[in-house]
């Protein structure tokens, strides 16, 4: 730390992604990427756009904007296209947030924000088997945000439970975290035209194939989506460059090939579970696009660090009650096989 950071950020304990490592080609199955290539339209929409990078990009996104309204039926004034999800979740917590309270296990990335932003938070335990209690929620005076399917457990609640959740709380602002809706959970985004407390933020970087073009976007009423560009604008105009969001409209215009993959990798999903508990594993019951796995004779560490040896990549997280567990991204068919014979290597 050089003598100029400021003191407000002296504790400030960043968010530490999944590991990219370069030094050797792995079976890349930490960080919940999509083991499917952007579409052939989508590389050529991108490619097309390359040749106008010399001119800034549009900094209202209304191409892009107006798609997502009309894929997801609302109008253009409650979408907000942002640098990934990530974005989407700093804005709403710097444009709404004094405290929050999030469930104790959950996305990293939320206690990483409050600090940053000074925002006081607060966690609210999970049960024993790792599942969100509605009624921690309901009236808590506080804003909120959950992530549904939860990380890294892939748990997910119902929309009717999100819609208590949200009803309760008419003076504070829910976000709703919906990275993994697409792996068979069900959207909370119809709810956004009845509660204006309400914000969804939903992310093209799993289900659609475009992690490295970071590309996300809120949902929300028209009074919460102009704060937040209000913010966007004053921290940076042009937050999405001009291939992303070519290779984005040819993502929406694709959908039928997106869909098909998000099939294919819930039915990948239930394959791997299958094969998993076969080894002795306990799994916690997902919705999203990776599982979270316990071996009782083996502990979490020990199986990452056994599979890197390998060349494969899980995630282990060193929280206390999420140590005995490892975080696996759902693959292709042929990864997972490749999985589970360098699980069957490491137990022999
Ligand atoms: N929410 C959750 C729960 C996540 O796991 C992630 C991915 N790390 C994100 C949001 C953000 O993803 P992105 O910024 O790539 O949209």
């Amino acid at each position: 730390m050089s003598k100029f950071f400021l003191e407000k950020y002296n504790t400030l304990d960043a968010y530490v992604p999944g590991e990219q490592p370069q030094d050797r080609k792995y079976l890349k199955l930490n960080t919940n990427e999509s083991p499917y290539p952007p579409s052939l339209r989508v590389l050529d929409a991108a490619f097309q756009e390359a040749s106008r990078l010399n001119l800034y990009s549009d900094p209202e996104c209304k191409a892009l904007t107006a798609a997502l309204a009309s894929a997801f039926d609302v109008a253009p004034e409650n979408v907000l296209v942002t640098n990934g999800s990530d974005e989407a979740l700093n804005f709403a917590f710097m444009a709404f947030c004094d405290s929050i309270v999030f469930p104790s296990v959950t996305y990293g990335f939320y206690p990483v924000i409050a600090n940053l932003n000074g925002i006081s938070y607060r966690e609210i335990p999970v049960t024993p088997d790792f599942r969100i209690n509605v009624d921690d929620y309901i009236a808590v005076n506080d804003d909120i945000v959950i992530a549904n399917p939860n990380a890294p457990t892939g748990i997910c609640l119902s929309v009717a439970d999100i819609e208590k959740i949200v009803a309760s709380n008419p003076d504070n602002i829910v976000i709703i975290d919906e990275a993994y809706v697409d792996f068979g959970a069900e959207s909370c985004v119809p709810l956004t035209a009845n509660y204006n407390n309400l914000i969804v933020t939903q992310t093209f970087s799993k289900s659609r194939s475009l992690a490295g073009a970071r590309l996300g976007f809120a949902i929300a009423s028209s009074e919460l989506i102009a704060d937040m560009r209000t913010i966007k604008d004053s921290m940076n105009p042009y937050n999405v460059n001009r291939m992303t969001m070519a290779a984005g409209m040819a993502a929406l215009a694709d959908n039928e090939y997106y869909v098909s993959n998000c099939r294919e990798i819930e039915e990948t999903r239930a394959y791997t579970v299958y094969d998993l508990e076969d080894l002795g594993f306990s799994i916690l019951p997902s919705k999203a696009n990776f599982v979270f796995a316990k071996n009782p004779n083996i502990s979490g560490k020990d199986l990452y660090l056994k599979l890197k040896e390998k060349g494969v990549l899980v995630r282990h997280f060193d929280k206390p009650e999420l140590t005995d567990f490892v975080r696996i991204t759902i693959g292709t068919r042929a990864q997972m096989e490749t999985l589970i014979e360098k699980i069957k290597e490491v137990l022999s």
